[in-house]
């Protein structure tokens, strides 16, 4: 025995394999169950090993105990082909059999990596059944499918009821709940471990990070920095690139840069592009390129960089040099992906330049995608182009683009040239395909909570002081010369009920409730999940002149800080 043992861990390859099994077959040994077991064991799981012999091996044993099959599993859990695992366990399960604690992990552990959520629950019913719910280790393999394959909820259930709850378990919870839109949540839970003396580690603070960026959460994003610095897990390079998205990201760019300038840790090329992309978004368009020059040309530049810049001229308006810089990419061995065609498809109608944007996307080397449309067509729209709206409608409809923004633009490009019958017809087609409006959302935070707005919200508990001081607002702004831009309502409805449509849009309300919750002159800091429209651009430029705030929104692709009655976007965006 202990020779063969000894033979096994020299084995180093498939033909070793081969000798000591040929060896064990002759000597008569390989009926006996320990010798088999360890040559399947070895063979199937470690890095020496085959799997697909394993396989073989496996399909001689007249009956393979649940060990054999433990190894098979488990040496496919590992593999390139995890599901492999999960069949294998599902003729386990219906075998004379019966699976294990150790079976259900390696399975579990596969439908992780394959994102096989029926499977999981499937398995979770036989743990149940098999009586190793409370098996510490299942659970946390558990949570961790459920975290990955997004279902939150039933993960959240585990965690629950888990009687001991480590950092590998809080921090799959976490990030899970970052990662699936549910940010609240994962900086709840952030929260609650610093209550329970839980110590976190990079994983959680990345979780945390992202949760405070998804919410425009400042002054929490601010406390998990704190955390940060104070556990010294900010010489993590990737911890660092977080806090600088996560500033970046909840309106403090000054804090991103002087996080950057100040890292302990060494910068990669994510740190860099991390910062112009940062830059860019905040409209500081001249500073982004500064970085850009800054950055070692040969040892850090890549097509991420240079999206970056791009988009960074597209922020501010710097037409020609970011087109300069886009023809300039093939010339030092970076092709232009769709991004990047993106990018300068935007650029170009931004500044009003539409048949120069057609031009590039018709002659395009890579198939246009829908994005590129929907640029075009939301240029058309500023640029009152109808012949190139209706083009541009017309490609997105061959490419099925079911997106209700598309229609909305269009029926735009009409109602602003008062083509009611035309705005009926897109409206029309809108019902026949069962294309609804993305809901538009927004955040603010106050003393630390984080407060939702939808359009026309009626479910806030101060909702009705909210549209008293909205009332307000729009009588004093009036008397700066406000008039309504009716003409960003789709319905062809009243002048009246369009006006009122406008109102409540959840941008305005977030701000409205921010002047009365905040104490006077302070920032308000509002996140849009649209793009801001144009009416509420105006109303809060106004807003910030007369009510002497400031006020930064962040929508769907940058930030628009207003200022004593004008924005940092210079209308541009
Ligand atoms: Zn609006
Ligand atoms: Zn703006």
């Amino acid at each position: 025995m202990a020779s063969i043992d000894f033979l096994l861990q020299k084995c180093k390859s498939l033909s070793h394999y081969k000798q000591l099994q040929a060896h064990l077959i002759i000597t008569g040994l390989f009926r006996l169950y320990t010798y088999r077991s360890n040559l399947l064991n070895t063979c199937a799981t470690s890095a020496s090993g085959n799997l697909h012999y394993a396989v073989a091996i496996f399909r001689k044993i007249p009956l393979p105990t649940t060990n054999d099959w433990n190894a098979i599993i488990r040496g496919f859990a590992h593999s390139e082909k995890p599901t492999n695992a999960i069949s294998l366990y599902l003729d386990l399960s219906r075998a004379p059999q019966n699976p294990d604690a150790l079976t259900c992990s390696f399975a579990l552990k596969a439908c992780a990596r394959s994102l096989a959520r029926v499977e999981a629950t499937q398995i979770h019913s036989h743990l149940i059944r098999f009586g190793f719910e409370l098996d510490f280790l299942l659970q946390t393999t558990l949570l961790d499918v459920y975290a990955k394959t997004g279902d939150l909820d039933s993960a959240r259930k585990v965690f629950d009821e888990m009687r001991v709850k480590d950092i590998v378990s809080w921090n799959a919870l976490i990030s899970g709940f970052a990662q699936g839109n549910r940010p609240n949540e994962a900086l709840n839970l952030f929260k609650r471990m610093g209550l329970l003396n839980m110590k976190a580690n990079d994983v959680t603070v990345l979780g945390a990070l992202s949760a405070c960026s998804q919410l425009g959460a400042a002054k929490e994003g601010e406390k998990v920095y704190e955390y940060i610095k104070k556990q010294k897990l900010d010489s993590n390079t990737q911890v660092c690139n977080s806090v600088i998205d996560m500033f970046a990201k909840c309106g403090s760019i000054d804090k991103a840069y002087h996080v950057f300038k100040s890292m302990p840790s060494t910068k990669c090329s994510i740190t860099w592009n991390t910062m112009i992309m940062a830059f860019a978004i905040h409209g500081n368009g001249f500073q982004a390129i500064e970085l850009f020059e800054l950055m070692d040309r040969e040892f850090f530049r890549d097509n991420i960089t240079y999206l970056a810049v791009l988009s960074a001229c597209n922020h501010s308006g710097l037409v020609d040099f970011g087109l300069n810089l886009f023809n300039s990419m093939k010339t030092i061995g970076i092709e232009p992906n769709i991004k990047h065609y993106g990018c300068v498809v935007d650029l170009l109608g931004r500044a009003g330049r539409l048949n120069e944007a057609f031009e590039i996307v018709n002659s395009m080397p890579i198939p246009s995608d829908i994005v590129l449309w929907q640029t075009i067509l939301g240029a058309c729209k500023t640029y009152s182009n109808v012949d190139l709206a209706e083009e541009a409608s017309k490609r997105l409809l061959e490419m099925n683009s079911k997106n209700c923004g598309d229609y909305v633009l269009l029926s735009n490009v009409y109602a602003g040239q008062e083509r009611w019958g035309d705005v009926g017809r897109v409206r029309e087609s809108m019902k026949n395909k069962d294309i609804r409006k993305v809901p538009g959302f927004s955040y603010i935070e106050v003393n630390g909570t984080i407060h939702k707005f939808i359009n026309g919200d009626r479910v806030h508990r101060e909702w009705k002081e909210i549209y008293g001081k909205m009332e307000e607002v729009r009588n004093r702004i009036r008397e700066h010369g406000y008039e309504p831009e009716i003409k960003y309502v789709l319905h062809d409805i009243g002048y009246e009920e369009k006006e009122n449509a406008l109102c409540y849009h959840s941008e305005k309300l977030a701000v409205v409730y921010g002047l009365i919750s905040t104490i006077e002159g302070s920032e308000i800091q509002v996140i849009k999940n649209l793009r801001i429209c144009g009416d509420c651009h105006v109303v809060i430029k106004l807003i910030s002149r007369v009510y002497e705030r400031v006020i930064v929104v962040r929508d769907r692709t940058r930030f628009h800080r207003f200022k004593d009655g004008a924005c940092s976007c210079k209308d541009y965006w």
